[in-house]
C-alpha cells in the first residue's frame, strides 16, 4: 500500500494583509499579521533584503478585541500636503489621513546635556529653531486644528535651547489648549531660577524617568542619574509644576521596574501620571531580539503582577483616537492610599466599544464623551478638564468624600508602544493623532517620522540652514 503524505496545519492564523517597512533599506513592502501561540507577529519580505519578522502584541486576544475600540477619527480643518506617492510618503498630513494631530509636537533642537545610549532622535550636533520658525509652526498648528489640544516641546533637549521660555510662552498666548514640555530634568535640577521662570508660564511637564535602580539609568541614559532625576521632581513640586513620569521600558534592562514606577508616581504630590514606553528601536538603542521586544500587553502583565493587583489587566482599556494597538490607558481616583480604577466603578470598555454598542440606549452619550476626553492622546492629567470628565464619568458612583481639589487626585497610566521598523504599520499610521510639526508646515506623524526618512531629511534641512 502506498502511503499519502500527509499536509500539515499552518503554525499560526493569517490574521491579515497591511504594509510595512523593509528594516533594512526601509522600502515599503507588503507585510503579513500573523497569529501564533497566543501573540501577535509581523512577517514581511524585501526583494532584496529577505524575509523579516516581529512581535508586534504579545496577545492575540486582546489585539484582536482592541479593533472594538476604533472610533472615527476627527477631520483637520486644513491639509498640508497632497496625495501624490501614496502612504506613507505623502506626510503630511495629506487628505488621505484618518484623524486630526490630537497632540503636536516641535522638536526645537538637536543638541542635549546627556548623550544617552537609547534616543530615538539621536541628539547631538544639528540645528535650533528660531523663535520664529516656531511662531510659524504654531500658526500652522492653529490653522489646521482650529483650537488646538496639545502641543509638546522636545528635542534634543528642549530646556537647554535658549529662547525655551519664549516659545513656551508663544504657544501659551494661542488657542491651545496645553503646552507640555518634555524633558530629562537635568536643568531642572540644577537651576532654580529656570524652574521659577517656567512655573510662571506652567507648562505640563513630561519627564524622562526610567526607573529608581542606579543601574537601569546607567544602561539607558549612559549614567547615574537617579538622584537627579528625584530632586528634579521635587523642585517641580516645589515650584506648584506638574508632571508625567515617562518611562522606556527594555527587555532586560528595567522591566521589573514596572510596579516599583506606579508605586513611586502615586506618592509623590508633583506626579499626576506616568507613561510607560517600550524602547523604541530607532536611532540609538541596545541590541534587542525583535522576537521578544516588550509589548503593550507585557508592561500591563508586569504592572499587575508588581503592584499586587493594585492595577489589572481588565483597566487598561485601548486608546480609541488613534489605532487602538497603539496605546492603552487607565485611570485611578486616589484618596490617601486608597487607589481606585475609574474601570472598576464603570464599564469603560462597553462605553468605549463602537462596534456593538452603537445602538444601545442605557449607555449614556454624555458619559461615553467624557470617557473619550480621557481616553485619547490629548489627555493631560491634573488638569481642570481632566478632573471634570473623570467626576462626569464617575457622576453617581461611589468615590468616597468627594474632594474640592479632584484634580490632584486623578492618576492617569498610559502604555503606548512607538513603531519602528520590524513593527511598522501604514494601517496604525494613517490613523496617528501624534504630528511632528516642521518649519515648512507639514505635521508628521510621529512613527513615520523616525522610521521612514523623514527624521533624517528635516534634520538635513535645518542644519544645513545653521551652516549658511
Ligand atoms: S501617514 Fe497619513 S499623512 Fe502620511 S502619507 Fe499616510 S495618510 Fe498621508
Ligand atoms: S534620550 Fe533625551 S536626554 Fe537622552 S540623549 Fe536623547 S534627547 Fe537627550
Ligand atoms: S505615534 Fe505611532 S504609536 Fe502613536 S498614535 Fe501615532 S502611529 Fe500610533
Amino acid at each position: 500500500m502506498i502511503v499519502a503524505p500527509q499536509k500539515r496545519e499552518a503554525d499560526s492564523i493569517f490574521y491579515e494583509l497591511t504594509r510595512s517597512i523593509c528594516p533594512t533599506c526601509r522600502a515599503v513592502i507588503d507585510a503579513q499579521i500573523l497569529l501564533r501561540d497566543g501573540k501577535v507577529y509581523m512577517r514581511k519580505r524585501c526583494v532584496d533584503h529577505g524575509w523579516f519578522e516581529g512581535l508586534i502584541y504579545s496577545d492575540a486576544m486582546l489585539y484582536a478585541n482592541s479593533l472594538r475600540y476604533n472610533k472615527p477619527g476627527t477631520i483637520p480643518l486644513a491639509f498640508s500636503t497632497e496625495v501624490k506617492a501614496g502612504c506613507p510618503y505623502d506626510c503630511g498630513l495629506c487628505p488621505e489621513h484618518k484623524q486630526h494631530a490630537c497632540l503636536g509636537i516641535i522638536e526645537v533642537n538637536t543638541g542635549c546635556n546627556l548623550a544617552c545610549p537609547v534616543c530615538f532622535a539621536d541628539a547631538g550636533e544639528g540645528y535650533n529653531l528660531t523663535v520664529d520658525d516656531v511662531e510659524r509652526m504654531l500658526d500652522q498648528f492653529v490653522e489646521c486644528e482650529g483650537e488646538g489640544e496639545v502641543i509638546q516641546f522636545s528635542g534634543g533637549e528642549p530646556t537647554i535651547h535658549p529662547e525655551i521660555l519664549t516659545m513656551l510662552r508663544a504657544a501659551k498666548r494661542r488657542p491651545i489648549k496645553y503646552v507640555m514640555l518634555n524633558t530629562n530634568g537635568l536643568r531642572i535640577a540644577r537651576d532654580e531660577r529656570f524652574v521659577a521662570q517656567l512655573a510662571e508660564v506652567g507648562p505640563t511637564i513630561y519627564l524622562q524617568f526610567d526607573g529608581l535602580l542606579a543601574e537601569t539609568l546607567i544602561r539607558l541614559r549612559g549614567r547615574d542619574l537617579v538622584d537627579e532625576k528625584r530632586r528634579a521632581l521635587d523642585r517641580l513640586g516645589q515650584a506648584g509644576l506638574k508632571a508625567i513620569l515617562v518611562a522606556a521600558i527594555e527587555r532586560g534592562v528595567n522591566e521589573h521596574e514596572v510596579g516599583p514606577l506606579v508605586r513611586f508616581a502615586l506618592g509623590h504630590p508633583a506626579v499626576r501620571g506616568i507613561t510607560f514606553q517600550p524602547v523604541t528601536h530607532v536611532a540609538r538603542h541596545l541590541p534587542f531580539n525583535p522576537m521578544e521586544r516588550i509589548t503593550i500587553p507585557d508592561v500591563i502583565r508586569a504592572i499587575e503582577k508588581q503592584t499586587d493587583g493594585l492595577f489589572v489587566q481588565q483597566d487598561f482599556v485601548p486608546v480609541p483616537c488613534c489605532f487602538p494597538t497603539c496605546s492603552s490607558v487607565t485611570y485611578a481616583y486616589v484618596d490617601g492610599g486608597r487607589v481606585t480604577p475609574l474601570p472598576r466603578l464603570l464599564d469603560v470598555q462597553a462605553h468605549l466599544d463602537y462596534i456593538t454598542n452603537r445602538t444601545v440606549p442605557e449607555l449614556s452619550t454624555r458619559v461615553r464623551k467624557a470617557l473619550e476626553g480621557l481616553w485619547s492622546a490629548s489627555a493631560i492629567p491634573g488638569t481642570e478638564r481632566a478632573a471634570d470628565q473623570f467626576s462626569c464619568a464617575s457622576c453617581g458612583l461611589d468615590l468616597g468624600p468627594q474632594a474640592t481639589d479632584l484634580a490632584d487626585r486623578i492618576f492617569m497610566i498610559t502604555i503606548k508602544d512607538f513603531m519602528d521598523a520590524y513593527t511598522f504599520n501604514v494601517k496604525s499610521l494613517m490613523k496617528c493623532c501624534v504630528e511632528v510639526l516642521v518649519p515648512d508646515g507639514r505635521m508628521i506623524p510621529f512613527c513615520a517620522y523616525n522610521t521612514v526618512v523623514y527624521r533624517e531629511q528635516v534634520r538635513a534641512q535645518l542644519s544645513a540652514r545653521g551652516r549658511r
